[in-house]
């Protein structure tokens, strides 16, 4: 599951570096407490701790206490959650995918003028409040052919599209 390219992606954000991607492998076949998971893995224990508790603090890892009755120590049972990262990957594609159809639907429905010195890409409204001049600079704004910007845009959606929907044909419950 962590190889899929949207879980991979999700869980190196949270845990910083790939480096500490083993933890949450180790979480996920079912290794339960930071020092096994240190064992198994040879990450530092407070690395391990701490990973574990970035994971709790967004809701993608849970865990039990429990009392050891020879010691009177407490151990934690670290349990991954993996229904919460295959919620999270849905809702961000989601989002994203709102966002680029968003920002596709402004692009062919606009014309762009930006500055010869890179200071500002306005739309037409923007660009004739300015009268066509940069509101930085004063140079005159330049008609900006955007069919580049349009066929990335739909690049991206193509791409986060198919990583979706491989994504969710593997996690289909
Ligand atoms: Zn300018």
């Amino acid at each position: 599951m962590i190889d899929d390219p949207l879980v991979k992606q999700l869980l190196t954000t949270v845990v910083e570096t790939e480096d500490n991607l083993p933890i949450v492998e180790a979480l996920n076949d079912g290794i339960e407490t930071d020092e096994e998971i240190a064992n198994k893995t040879g990450i530092k224990l407070n690395i391990v701790r701490k990973i574990l508790y970035k994971l709790y603090d967004m809701g993608l890892a849970s865990y039990k206490r429990s009392k050891d009755p020879e010691t009177q120590w407490f151990t934690y049972s670290w349990k991954f959650e993996k229904d919460e990262v295959i919620n999270r990957i849905i809702k961000d594609s989601e989002n994203y995918l709102t966002m680029l159809n968003e920002e596709l639907d402004r692009e062919e429905n606009n014309m762009f003028f930006v500055c010869p010195q890179g200071h500002a890409r306005l739309d037409f409204d923007d660009a004739s409040d300015y009268e066509f001049m940069c509101p930085a600079c004063g140079d005159e704004l330049e008609f900006q052919d955007n069919e580049e910007v349009i066929a990335q845009i739909k690049e991206d959606i193509e791409m986060v599209e198919s990583n979706f929907k491989s994504f969710t044909e593997k996690n289909k419950s």
